[in-house]
């Protein structure tokens, strides 16, 4: 792979940090904000994902006694479950500083090789939704993920040479919602792959303390553990879960998050007791009335319900899935007899017969 370089591209230093706003298709700038203010900075605040942790201790520690940068990384799996922040924390543990990024802000070659020129050796560079890298920004990054090198070509027809630029060693985190999307040669250049899990009610109860704590909110046992469990196995909802349920607890009580309180103000976001929202339930029932019970393909389903087939895809399905509500077939989704329960379906006429329960 080769850039042609002319006058115009002048490859800016890029200066990102953690404090600058990520482009995520679900996080607004105000929520990036908030998130920042209670991201956990160490191995010992970031909750759960214990077997992970533990392997990336080990490599880090193997990687400092190396004095070479870590190998190359990928986390995925669903939004909100901690890659941002874990790589922020495997930064803070290497001692070098970080650089984020997303791929939908790498579109043009000089965004890519503006950033690559502006680490210093052994930072770190986090490219969320790594996935949605496209071609070029992709094969500029093999060979700088794999030598240290931008193989970039200047001049016009006749006069055009190529110089391979060295750059510094880095380590490249990459995160994203879809491993699947990945190409093929970008995901083999990851030394390391990872994927996270949702969290369990007691981790995710240990998330909302947290996050009461530093917010200075008033919140007992049985409080967070009713936020907890609607909060789909995932920090970010449980964070978000807090701040809505603490205005709630202001203006209804005396401030303080109690059971009582959390399950009246999660009634009332219409948060049911399994940590579906409407959308979901939406979903389902579209799914159950119109296509009696599936399978029915996505593109069918967000067009139907006036949603982005990502955010169905991304945001609701995982969930859906992992709860045992939703069943991905070869011929689309479709709903299980649990989901039927959960709804409170009782004389449906859907039959289970021949699916892949
Ligand atoms: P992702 O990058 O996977 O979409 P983030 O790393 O941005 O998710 O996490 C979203 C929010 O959830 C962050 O603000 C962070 O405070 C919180 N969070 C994520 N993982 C943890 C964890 N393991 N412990 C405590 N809080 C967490």
């Amino acid at each position: 792979m080769s850039i042609i370089t002319d006058e115009q591209n002048n490859f800016k230093k890029v200066d990102i940090n953690i404090k600058s706003p990520m482009i995520k298709p679900e996080v607004n700038e105000s929520d990036m904000t908030f998130e920042n203010s209670i991201r956990p900075k160490s191995f010992d605040s970031y909750i759960g994902q214990t077997a992970l942790k533990e392997t990336l201790k080990i490599t880090i520690e193997a990687a400092k006694k190396r004095e070479q940068p870590l190998d190359h990384l990928l986390f995925y799996g669903p939004p909100g479950l901690g890659k941002t922040t874990l790589a922020g924390v495997i930064a803070q543990q290497m001692g070098v500083e970080i650089k984020i990024t997303s791929a939908p802000a790498l579109e043009r070659p000089r965004d890519i090789i503006g950033i690559l020129m502006s680490l210093q050796g052994g930072e770190i560079l986090f490219i969320d939704e790594i996935h949605r890298l496209n071609k070029i920004a992709e094969e500029i990054l093999y060979p700088a993920m794999e030598d240290f090198f931008l193989d970039m070509t200047t001049g016009k027809s006749q006069t055009v040479k190529t110089i391979r630029l060295p750059i510094p060693k880095f380590t490249l985190i990459g995160a994203t919602t879809k491993a699947g999307a990945l190409s093929g040669p970008l995901r083999d250049r990851f030394g390391i792959i990872h994927r996270l899990e949702f969290y369990t009610e007691a981790e995710l109860s240990q998330v909302v303390k947290r996050t009461a704590g530093i917010l200075n909110i008033e919140i007992d046992e049985e409080g967070a553990h009713a936020i907890a469990r609607r909060s789909r196995g995932t920090p970010r909802i449980a964070n978000r879960l807090v701040k809505r349920v603490a205005d709630f607890a202001l203006v209804k009580a005396d401030g303080k998050i109690t059971k009582n309180i959390a399950n009246d103000a999660l009634d009332t976001l219409k948060i049911d007791n399994c940590g579906l929202d409407t959308t979901d339930r939406n979903l389902l029932m579209l799914i159950i009335e119109k296509f009696n019970g599936g399978p029915v393909g996505i593109e069918t389903l967000a067009a139907a319900l006036g949603e982005d087939v990502r955010t169905l895809e991304d945001v609701c399905e995982p969930y859906l899935l992992q709860a045992g509500l939703l069943q991905r077939t070869p011929r689309g989704r479709q709903i299980t007899p649990y989901a039927l329960e959960h709804l409170g379906i009782k004389n449906s006429n859907i039959s289970f017969q021949g699916n892949l329960f």
